[in-house]
């Protein structure tokens, strides 16, 4: 079983195996945590991004870090917030399922995930921080390989409500 902690901490200086990026549909850059994993990687992210033709919500997708000390990023696309009866808790699960795939297919062993689809995207923190925790630490196909995930919260609120989830059983 992986190691899961939470920290406050810019996800792009984390010297990890994997990010995970809180991408939108066209995988061509965005703001916040998109924006700043653009802009600490480089040019050649968006390059390497363009060819994939974009990503469906729930689904990800990965590249090289390029000029970011972790060494992939994995893409993936979180929901739009529209009040819960859209399909919005299985798809933010999702995300985070197939990131851990991904990253188990490419021998990832740490990986940082960013609070998917809570930023712009609307989705109430506690909620997701729920769905964030409980698919990782439930995922059911552990390979050797990850051994540390790690919740990388921005704000001081966030780390609370991710430790919470992660004391809670
Ligand atoms: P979404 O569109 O999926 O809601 P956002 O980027 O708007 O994505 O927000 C997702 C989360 O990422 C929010 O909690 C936001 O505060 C956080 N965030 C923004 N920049 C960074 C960063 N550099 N490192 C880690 N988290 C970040």
């Amino acid at each position: 079983m992986a190691i899961l902690r939470a920290i406050k901490s810019d996800i792009t200086t984390l010297k990890v195996d994997a990010i995970v990026n809180a991408a939108n549909e066209s995988l061509l850059g965005g703001g916040g945590v998109d924006g700043a994993i653009h802009r600490a990687a480089g040019p050649e992210l968006l390059r390497a991004c363009r060819p994939l033709g974009g990503c469906k919500t729930g689904e990800a997708k990965i590249t090289p870090g390029f000029n970011l000390p972790a060494k992939y990023v994995i893409h993936t696309v979180g929901p739009v917030w529209h009040g819960g009866s859209f399909d919005e808790a299985e798809l933010l699960a999702s995300c985070y399922r197939r990131s851990l795939e991904i990253a188990q297919e490419n021998m990832v062993s740490s990986i940082a995930f960013p609070s998917i689809s809570t930023g712009v995207y609307g989705y109430p923190i506690r909620l997701a921080a729920q769905i964030a925790v409980d698919t990782v630490r439930y995922f059911p196909a552990y390979s050797q390989s990850i051994a540390e995930i790690i919740f990388c919260c921005y704000s001081e609120y966030d780390l609370r409500v991710y430790n919470m989830q992660l004391e809670s059983k």
